[in-house]
């Protein structure tokens, strides 16, 4: 259901991050995406939810034409995706409830729909009762529940966290994965860029290595071994 075929991302300073990329992700899979510091984890993962244009090739994600794909259909596009990154990226001024209402206000949902929709999110996350409290009041595991929680307002097909875990100490960081693990048993495609070694080698999927742009292996329940 997201499929790239040699896929190229060159910037505007000639730096090119993405290499004739071939791949192709099963609704429901896990993905880790492994590699050194700018090798182009974070770029291919942009590609996907178009953040960035692709040079060339071609990249389909579920009924989209990414590399086609006009501006005005993008939004829709970023509905099917719920985006996690490693420094939350959270409305400092907004509550935990209004961070993740927010994502449906956007889309015009009716107050009714969202109010019962965050509860189940916020339910989901295991943060039903800090949801009057504010970003800053809560711990960095918290706060990356909240960014998961309103990356899955949406009820996205995939979920891609770019270094979820970059920030947290290494318990939150294994309560991070756990809980997406559980969305991916749920049948949700969870696509992660991470460094984190330890748990990549415990909580087993598919492993893609890229290494100065190329896709340089991609085993099915692979290790984390760079
Ligand atoms: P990673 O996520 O693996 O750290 P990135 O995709 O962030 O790698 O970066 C890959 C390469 O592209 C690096 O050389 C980085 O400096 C470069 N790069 C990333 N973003 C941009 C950008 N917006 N403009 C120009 N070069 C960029
Ligand atoms: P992350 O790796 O945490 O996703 P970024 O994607 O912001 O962080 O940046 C990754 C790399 O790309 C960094 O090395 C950064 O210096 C480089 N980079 C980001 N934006 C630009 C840019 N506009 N021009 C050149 N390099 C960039």
């Amino acid at each position: 259901m997201i499929q790239l075929t040699h896929v190229s991302k060159r910037y505007s300073n000639g730096i090119v991050a993405v290499k004739d990329a071939s791949l192709r992700i099963e609704q429901g899979e896990f993905v880790y995406i492994i590699g050194p510091s700018g090798s182009g984890k974070s770029t291919l993962m942009k590609l996907m939810y178009r953040d960035e244009r692709l040079s060339k090739g071609k990249l389909t994600v579920g009924p989209y034409q990414v590399h086609a794909i006009k501006n005005r259909h993008i939004p829709k596009l970023r509905r099917h995706i719920g985006v996690i990154f490693q420094d939350f990226k959270l409305l400092p001024k907004l509550t935990v409830y209004e961070n993740v209402a927010y994502a449906l206000e956007v889309t015009g949902a009716k107050k009714k729909v969202i109010k019962e929709r965050v509860r189940e999110v916020l339910h989901l996350v295991g943060l039903t009762r800090k949801a009057n409290q504010f970003p800053d009041e809560l711990s960095g595991g918290e706060q990356q529940r909240v960014a998961i929680a309103r990356a899955l307002a949406n009820e996205p097909s995939i979920i891609i966290a770019d270094e979820p875990t970059g920030n947290l100490d290494p318990k939150t960081a294994r309560e991070i994965f756990e809980v997406l693990e559980t969305i991916n048993a749920q049948g949700t495609t969870v696509i992660m860029g991470t460094h984190n070694n330890q748990l990549v080698d415990q909580y087993k999927h598919r492993v893609i290595q890229i290494e100065a742009g190329r896709i340089v292996s991609d085993e099915v329940e692979g290790d984390y071994n760079l």
